[in-house]
C-alpha cells in the first residue's frame, strides 16, 4: 500500500521561522512584517527577537500566524578583549503555548541594549547564566524542552563553528541548512550540519530561513508545512512531526513509498536526489527537459540495512535542485517509515 511519506491531506502554508522585528534589531514592525510576508503568499512568521520572548499573537487571524520565539546566544569570549567573541552558538525556541511570555534560559547580560527596556519584570525573575560549549548548550536544550519549546540550531557558517562545536549537540528539533542574511553576506551555509547530527542519530529536521533583519533580506528561505489549519497548536504539531520541506524556491508536491520504490513529484528541477547515512546515494537528472517526477527504488538499500550493524541509524533523505541551483530539502525518513 502507498505510504505518504510527505502528508498528503491538509494545506500547504508557507513560513518564515527566523525573523527579527524593531523589538530588537530588526528594521521592519512586526505589523510591517506581517504585511510584506502576506503579500508575498506566506501565512506563518516565527517572530524570534534577540533575547526576548514577546507574543505576537495580535498579528494572528484568518490569513496569518505569528510564532512565538526568540533567538538566544551562547557566546565564545576572548580572554584578551578585542571582538566581543570569536564563536557563538546562535539557537531559536519556539513557544508551543502561543501565550509564553517567559523563558527560563534568560540571561540578563546578554540583552541588547535597545532591549533592555522591553523586558518584562516576570522575565527578570527566570536568570540563568549561559556559557558557550555543547554541554552547556544541551543543558539548556533540555531546559526549553520541558518548558515546551522546539529548538533549532542556526546559520553555523556564520556563527564559525565547525563539527567539534555542533557535533555533541543532543536533542535539536531543526537545524537551519539555509540562512538568507548568511547568504547575502557571503557565509553561506549548506546541509552538512543536518546530515552530521542525523548520522549521529539525532531527529533532526532541515530549516530554510530567512533571518531577515531589513526588508531585503526577506524571501529567501522558508519551509512549507502541511497541516489540516492555519491554528497555532495544529502548526505546532505539525513542526513538531516533521510534516514539512524546507526551501530556496523548488517545492515537493508527493514524497510516497510503495513496496521499495519512493515516488516523488515536486516543481520542474534539475536534479532530484537522494541520500543515506551511508555511502549509499543517486539521483534522477534532467536530460533536455526539467523533471517534474521520479521513481527511486530503494529494495536493494532496505534489503542490505535489514542486517546492518546497529551502531548507525539508518535514513533516506531527498534534494531538489531547479535550473537555478535553488534547493529543497525534505527531513530524514527512517527504516521504520519505509
Ligand atoms: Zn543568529
Ligand atoms: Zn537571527
Amino acid at each position: 500500500m502507498k505510504k505518504y511519506l510527505l502528508p498528503n491531506t491538509g494545506n500547504f502554508y508557507k513560513a518564515n521561522m527566523h525573523m527579527h522585528s524593531t523589538v530588537s534589531d530588526g528594521k521592519l514592525t512586526p505589523e510591517e512584517i506581517k504585511r510584506v510576508y502576506t503579500e508575498k503568499g506566506y501565512s506563518i512568521v516565527a517572530f524570534t527577537d534577540h533575547e526576548i520572548l514577546l507574543p505576537h499573537n495580535e498579528l494572528t487571524d484568518e490569513n496569518f500566524l505569528a510564532i512565538t520565539a526568540t533567538e538566544l546566544a551562547f557566546n565564545l569570549y576572548h580572554v584578551d578583549g578585542g571582538y566581543p567573541y570569536i564563536k557563538t552558538y546562535h539557537l531559536n525556541f519556539f513557544s508551543k503555548d502561543a501565550n509564553k511570555s517567559v523563558i527560563s534560559i534568560w540571561d540578563p547580560d546578554l540583552v541588547f541594549d535597545c532591549v533592555k527596556p522591553k523586558i518584562s519584570e516576570e522575565q527578570k525573575k527566570h536568570v540563568y547564566k549561559r556559557e558557550y560549549g555543547a554541554e552547556k548548550v544541551n543543558e539548556a536544550i533540555a531546559i526549553a524542552k520541558k518548558d515546551g519549546f522546539l529548538v533549532s540550531y542556526n546559520h553555523p557558517v556564520w556563527s564559525l563553528q565547525d563539527y567539534s562545536d555542533y557535533g555533541g549537540l543532543k536533542g535539536l528539533w531543526g537545524v537551519e541548512c539555509y540562512n538568507n542574511v548568511s547568504e547575502r553576506v557571503g557565509m553561506p551555509d549548506d546541509d552538512r550540519p543536518f546530515n552530521d547530527l542525523l548520522v549521529q542519530g539525532e531527529n533532526v529536521f532541515p530549516l530554510a530561513t530567512d533571518d531577515a533583519h531589513t526588508l531585503g533580506d526577506c524571501f529567501g528561505g522558508f519551509i512549507m508545512v502541511r497541516a489540516g489549519k492555519l491554528e497555532y497548536s495544529a502548526i505546532m504539531t505539525a513542526l513538531e512531526k516533521g510534516d514539512f520541506y524546507a526551501s530556496t524556491a523548488p517545492a515537493f508536491y508527493e514524497i510516497s513509498v510503495e513496496n521499495g520504490i519512493v515516488h516523488i513529484e515536486c516543481s520542474p528541477v534539475r536534479s532530484i536526489y537522494w541520500s543515506t547515512e551511508c555511502r549509499v546515494a543517486g539521483n534522477v537528472c534532467m536530460n533536455e527537459e526539467p523533471i517534474t517526477s521520479a521513481d527511486i527504488d530503494i529494495r536493494s538499500y532496505l534489503e542490505h540495512n535489514k542486517a546492518s550493524s546497529p551502531w548507525r541509524k539508518p535514513f533516506i533523505r531527498f534534494r531538489l535542485i531547479d535550473a537555478q541551483g535553488k534547493i529543497a530539502y525534505s527531513r530524514a525518513y527512517g527504516l521504520d517509515e519505509l
